[in-house]
């Protein structure tokens, strides 16, 4: 019997990448270790955002919740959901008909068995290449119009998806410059880069659920805001 520390949970829809508009819950898992300055769920690894408690809660409790909902998947993130054993999870969650997503930046063996995995690549710490062969599709974040040129230098040639989804760093979601630069990436190049976005947010889809945790501000900063 196995325990994770969950940050939150509750049933929305996929916000981004091939599965958007989708019906699913999220588990969202407590922890990580490469504290992006822009993290969008800085209240799972902040000093200053920690919650006072984090719940420990027991596979078959989860499991419980998200079939109740009957969603059409179900997401685990974080976070960094991959620095935990989703073995006994996943497994879990697989007895009773759910297909698993995951969400990682690849840095950390996986443990556990998935049906769709979002990479999103971080500078922190390389993606190992056993995750990035696995992959589903990436995300990656475009923090500045430079990015594009570092993530094609590191990922060129593992670039096994189909779809690599080209984000605005939330913060940054109208700055024309990198909208700019996303767009004509996408025009110079083609498949297999496609512009991203998280339509959730404008949505406010997962507010709706009484299960989400107090919001932090993004990387932990209050001039960025959520
Ligand atoms: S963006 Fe992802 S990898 Fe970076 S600190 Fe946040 S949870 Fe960790």
């Amino acid at each position: 019997m196995s325990k994770l520390p969950v940050h939150e949970y509750f049933h929305s829809w996929q916000g981004e990448g091939l599965h958007m508009g989708r019906s699913a819950c999220f588990i969202r898992l407590f922890g990580c270790p490469l504290h992006c300055p822009w993290c969008d769920s800085a209240g799972t690894w902040h000093p200053d955002y920690v919650p006072d408690k984090v719940e420990r809660l027991e596979s078959e409790e989860l499991v419980r919740w998200a079939s109740s909902k009957k969603p059409e998947f179900v997401v685990i993130t974080g976070g960094e959901p991959a620095i935990h054993d989703l073995t006994d999870l996943t497994r879990q969650l697989h007895e009773t008909g759910l297909p698993v997503h995951l969400e990682t930046s690849g840095a950390f063996a996986l443990k556990g068995e998935f049906d769709w995995i979002t990479l999103s690549p971080k500078r922190a710490q390389a993606a190992l290449p056993e995750v990035i062969a696995k992959a589903s599709e990436q995300k990656w974040i475009i923090e500045s119009p430079q990015d594009l040129d570092y993530w094609w230098q590191q990922l060129e040639s593992q670039l096994s998806t189909p779809t690599v989804w080209l984000h605005p760093e939330w913060s940054k979601r109208r700055d024309p410059q990198i909208l700019t630069a996303i767009s004509e990436w996408i025009k110079a190049k083609g498949a297999p880069f496609r512009a991203g976005w998280q339509l959730h947010k404008l949505f406010r889809a997962d507010e709706l659920d009484p299960g989400i945790a107090k919001p932090a501000p993004l990387g932990g900063n209050p001039e960025l805001g959520y």
